[in-house]
């Protein structure tokens, strides 16, 4: 491992004289300085050697470990102020010179006539595993650093905030800020404080050298932690070893319904329920440490899409008993809770159960009794239950037709016990079948049966077209007063075609889940979707799936690739990084996400030339801006599908209104896990 350490000259020496040169003699070029030095011969010492102010008696001792150990190459220079950048080796004549309080004018000119803004490029370019630089705010204005400055491997800078600020927004450069917080860390005053911490980092480097990632990837942790940093967590599934959820009472609060969600009109039209699929996110998550407040996800420290807004981008929620019952605590609480209670809205908000056929699609018969759903709908205070239907797949003709027949009669017994025991919420009868005859002909049992409310299955594969020609053929069979919900259908482009058709409700978590599901469309917005920016997490599922085809990948040099990527995607956010530049340091890292090498590039630029984040007046967007448009983690890819439900809930208002709106087509489901996920 070869690591650079940049460190500047202390007015301490070990020696002096009083024949030492002085700034009058460097001004006089370097024939005079050799001059000079012939004369003072006797005390000429290797840079390293010469300086014994804090800063440099404590780096000292972190390079004197790192030497020692045979891992590693230090590479040390010191910036002189008489001498320009030495190496650590150069024999240098005790002197007197520096650059604080020569002014800024003062800085740039000796700076240059000393050559060091080219010197100092020379040596950050020169590729290293990490390098350390330590230069106060004067030292580091000498060096003259802009954004052509090359970086041969990750740089972090110590130095103080003011300094920090000024530093160039460039791949693998990390400032790591030193004030008087760290100064008590590290029991240190400020003065020696940057030698102090350089030299734990490489004495931590001498005995861990594994730890080099960690330096890399949380350059924090730099500072946060005077001992070892904190080896990358690896996932453990070992019972024990879980992190536990810490709870955050703030999440748990029932959302009020503004005046202006009621009194939506397009709800005279159609209706719109999103399906709950555990999609929540941390209210407090630190998206500059990706860090979740609560430790780990879970109900209790986490929000729903409808607790992050003024008001639920939906009309309705959905909830299947296959999601509500997925784990042993969820079946718990909202047993003992409600659904409405459980979801965090108030008893009037709409919320429709069914069983989630998709889930035991591959069973012959469903798993649950009529009389067990009945129960658990009233129970859990539903508005509208769903009877027990069997998806029909492509199988033998008899096989379809005992599912399709199993289906009418579970909605037969399902009505006839709803009426005998006079339940409160509405009772909607599942339809499924194959064609615009199988559809119609079991309508008609169900409107014979006493149902108003009709729900067809089983479509999400299923063109537009198709789903209309059903849907006109079934209308024929259903009264005007009957209503009709499509399970899994929300396709803006068709919504206002369904409502036109008689449809009366749909409910789809597709755009919610493109934000992860569709790369090319992963961010919406009113005008059309965008491809979010993909930056995975590096040592998480991206690694273990993706990285081991490339061998020649070092850990760090992984998490250098993915920390540079977010750092220069954050700083184009702020306006200070050029397009290049992020687009670059981007598609470095992209190159290795998948095994495809499909080119995001234009997608990409497209994204970041647009900002859709910027124009968005969403909440999500306004308060976390294009951390919403990268693709990492569920935090962010979650909050960029509520962002997207957002849009679409808008769209489909202005659909319904009769407004044209961009056309986007949405595709059939194409696959098991996206039906499922619809
Ligand atoms: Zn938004």
């Amino acid at each position: 491992m070869r690591v650079r350490v940049i460190t500047s000259c202390t007015g301490e020496k070990s020696l002096s004289s009083p024949e030492q040169l002085t700034l009058a003699d460097f001004r006089l070029g370097a024939p005079h300085v050799q001059a000079r030095e012939a004369v003072l011969r006797e005390l000429l010492t290797p840079a390293e050697d010469l300086y014994s102010g804090l800063q440099h008696v404590r780096l000292m001792r972190g390079v004197r470990a790192a030497r020692e150990a045979s891992s590693i190459e230090v590479d040390l220079q010191i910036l002189s102020a008489g001498y320009g950048l030495v190496v650590a080796n150069q024999k240098l004549a005790p002197y007197e010179a520096t650059f604080i309080g020569m002014g800024r004018k003062g800085i740039d000119a000796w700076a240059q006539a000393l050559g060091i803004p080219s010197a100092i490029r020379v040596a950050l370019a020169e590729p290293c595993d990490l390098c350390l630089v330590l230069l106060g705010k004067d030292y580091l204005r000498a060096c003259a650093l802009d954004e052509q400055v090359q970086l041969g491997g990750p740089t972090l800078f110590l130095c103080g905030k003011d300094a920090a600020q000024r530093l160039p927004k460039i791949p693998y450069l990390y400032p790591v800020v030193l004030a008087n917080p760290e100064a008590t860390t590290f029991s240190c005053g400020l003065v020696g404080l940057k030698g102090e911490v350089a030299a734990r980092v490489l004495e931590n480097l001498a005995k861990h050298p594994e730890l080099l990632g960690a330096y890399v990837g949380k350059p924090q942790a730099t500072v946060s932690n005077p001992g070892l940093p904190t080896p990358p967590a690896k996932a453990s599934t070992k019972p024990g070893t879980r992190k536990v959820a810490r709870v955050n009472s703030d999440v748990d609060r029932v959302i009020e319904l503004p005046d202006s969600w009621r009194n939506k009109p397009h709800r005279e039209k159609l209706r719109y329920f999103i399906p709950e699929w555990d999609d929540l996110v941390d209210p407090d998550y630190d998206f500059e440490r990706d860090e979740h407040s609560g430790g780990t996800g879970d109900w209790s420290n986490q929000v729903y899409a409808h607790q992050m807004y003024p008001e639920p981008n939906y009309d309705g929620i959905l909830i299947s008993k296959v999601v509500a019952e997925k784990s042993k605590k969820k079946k718990e609480r909202i047993n003992a809770m409600g659904v409405h209670r459980f979801l965090r809205v108030p008893r009037r908000f709409p919320i429709m159960g069914d069983c989630g056929a998709f889930g035991y699609i591959n069973q012959d018969v469903p798993p649950y009794s009529t009389d067990e759903i009945l129960d658990y709908y009233t129970r859990l205070d539903f508005d509208l239950g769903v009877s027990v239907d069997h998806l029909i797949v492509a199988a033998t003709e008899s096989k379809k037709r005992e599912r399709y027949e199993l289906t009418i009669q579970n909605a037969e017994d399902f009505l006839r016990e709803h009426t005998a025991r006079a339940l409160p919420w509405t009772p909607v009868g599942a339809v499924q079948g194959w064609d615009p005859k199988s559809y119609a002909d079991a309508a008609g049992k169900y409107v014979k049966m006493g149902y108003t409310y009709l729900g067809l299955g089983g479509l999400v594969r299923s063109t537009t077209r198709d789903i209309l020609d059903i849907v006109f053929r079934v209308r024929e069979k259903v009264p005007p007063h009957v209503s009709i919900h499509l399970f899994g259908i929300a396709r803006v482009d068709a919504m206002k075609a369904f409502a036109d058709a008689g449809v009366q409700s749909v409910d789809s978590a597709s755009y919610l889940r493109q934000a992860w599901m569709r790369l090319h469309q992963s961010y919406a917005s009113m005008d059309g979707p965008y491809a979010a920016l993909r930056i995975p997490e590096a040592g998480k599922s991206f690694r273990a799936k993706h990285m081991r085809d490339h061998p020649e990948l070092s850990d760090a040099r992984i998490l250098t690739m993915e920390q540079a990527a977010l750092r220069i995607v954050r700083a184009y956010g702020q306006r200070k990084a050029s397009l290049d530049t992020a687009l670059e340091t981007l598609l470095d890292y992209d190159r290795f996400v998948t095994k495809e090498r499909i080119s995001m590039e234009p997608a990409y630029r497209r994204t970041l030339e647009d900002r859709p984040w910027e124009q968005c007046p969403c909440a999500i967007c306004q308060n976390h801006g294009i951390e919403v448009a990268i693709f990492r983690g569920n935090n962010r890819n979650r909050r960029r599908g509520f962002h997207n439900t957002w849009v679409f809930y808008r769209l489909l208002q202005k659909m319904l209104a009769g407004e044209s709106v961009p056309f986007v087509k949405q595709q059939p489901a194409t696959n098991q896990l996206e039906i499922a996920l619809l």
